[in-house]
């Protein structure tokens, strides 16, 4: 069964920028792995919470609805400071999402661009700084090798894309978002992508612009192919799988 790990800063990314591709390929018989970075506790959108702590609570239960409905096989969400990823222990961050890259051994990885997507946030860039090398070191027994025991070995994932998008949004501080290379038609998973978005209960203020800016882009996620096991020039794509079944 092929694998797909997707790491995210937020409870929502997972439905906002990849709900409508994991659910696709949860239909094709991959198996699908979510790792989300923070609680959500310092958003801004906070529904009845009257703490951080409260709204980190309801958030994991939100973001457990969503994977339900995205048919996540397993979605955990790490405790590291929401809004405070650029200042977080790079070496220790990358050093758990290669420890899960290592037991779940993926396929294919799939995070933000280091723009942080087309909200620009600094925790989805940061996500993808931390994705990006443990993708890199994953692979290499000289790194992170204190947890080459008991079984566990290196892993080199074929593939790593970037959420992208064929628009900006208006408005906003400009990001400079990476190149398409795989557009994934995900039809009418683009209802199943806002049913899961919507949730998030707490996020509920943004509902309107979220479904919209969804709808507006059509029934297709975008995705930019950062990095292959494969050298070689980057084509067009319509699969994340594309190129790999032969080797498998
Ligand atoms: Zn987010």
């Amino acid at each position: 069964m092929p694998r797909i790990l997707c790491v995210t800063a937020h409870p929502d990314d997972e439905a906002a920028a990849f709900g409508g591709s994991l659910r696709l390929y949860h239909e094709r018989g991959a198996e699908i792995y979510v790792v989300c970075l923070t609680a959500g506790q310092a958003g801004s959108h906070r529904g009845l919470a009257k703490t951080d702590h409260e709204l980190a609570a309801i958030r994991r239960k939100e973001f457990a609805a969503s994977c339900e409905i995205l048919g996540i096989d397993r979605g955990v969400v790490l405790d590291y400071a929401d809004g405070q990823l650029h200042r977080v222990d790079l070496y220790k961050v990358v050093g758990d999402l290669i420890q899960h890259i290592r037991e779940f051994r993926p396929d294919v990885m799939l995070t933000f661009g280091p723009e942080g997507g087309v909200t620009g946030h600094t925790d989805h860039s940061m996500a993808s700084v931390f994705a990006t090398m443990a993708y890199q070191w994953a692979g290499r027994e000289n790194r992170y090798a204190d947890q080459l025991l008991d079984g566990v070995t290196a892993h080199r994932t074929r593939k790593l894309y970037y959420a992208t998008g064929n628009f900006v949004l208006a408005g906003r501080p400009p990001v400079s978002p990476p190149p398409i290379t795989t557009v994934i038609e995900i039809g009418d998973f683009v209802k199943t992508k806002i049913a899961a978005f919507e949730t998030h209960t707490t996020q509920a203020p943004v509902f309107p612009l979220v479904r919209d800016t969804i709808l507006s882009s059509g029934p297709e996620e975008y995705f930019h192919l950062a990095a292959t096991t494969e050298p070689g020039s980057a084509a067009r794509e319509t699969d994340l799988f594309a190129g790999l079944s032969a080797k498998d």
